[in-house]
């Protein structure tokens, strides 16, 4: 790893834009095209929303967000929450899929997935989940 950057937050809707700006002035000093760092910040975005709608849908908890540069210029992204879980993480990751009907679309999972170059979604029911993508 050459540099890294570990940030805590609430899941406050508002902590959403932070942390795509955040990672998107991280993943700026990396090669990345402009194309690229759009696609990091929808990455980044879904995966902190997900925390902030899903993981927490009570209130608040913390979303712990660890961004780093590995010694070949890849950027790896983990986005961790320690709310309700996911009861099955191939399903979530299907398109349109979402415990949210009418609500939500159920295409934040895919997004990361189309974006990034590796997706890998950790998590257990009543645990958490933690999302970490590679681009
Ligand atoms: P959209 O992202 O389009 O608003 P969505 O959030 O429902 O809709 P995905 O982001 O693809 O769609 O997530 C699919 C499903 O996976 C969610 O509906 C939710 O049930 C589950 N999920 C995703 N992230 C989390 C999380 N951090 N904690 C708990 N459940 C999650
Ligand atoms: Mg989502």
């Amino acid at each position: 790893v050459k540099n890294s950057v570990h940030m805590e937050f609430p899941s406050l809707p508002e902590n959403v834009g932070f942390a795509r700006a955040s990672v998107a002035f991280f993943a700026s000093q990396l090669d990345f095209t402009l194309d690229e760092l759009d696609e990091i910040k929808v990455a980044v975005s879904e995966a902190v929303s997900n925390a902030v709608v899903h993981g927490y849908p009570q209130g608040p908890g913390p979303v712990v967000v660890d961004v780093s540069a590995t010694e070949a210029g890849e950027l790896v992204v983990q986005v961790a929450d320690r709310g309700t879980g996911i009861e099955d993480v191939e399903q979530a990751c299907q398109t349109s899929f979402t415990t949210r009907p009418g609500e939500r679309l159920g295409l934040g999972l895919t997004f990361i997935k189309e974006y990034a170059d590796r997706l890998e979604v950790t998590s257990r029911p009543g645990e958490g989940t933690v999302v970490t993508f590679r681009k």
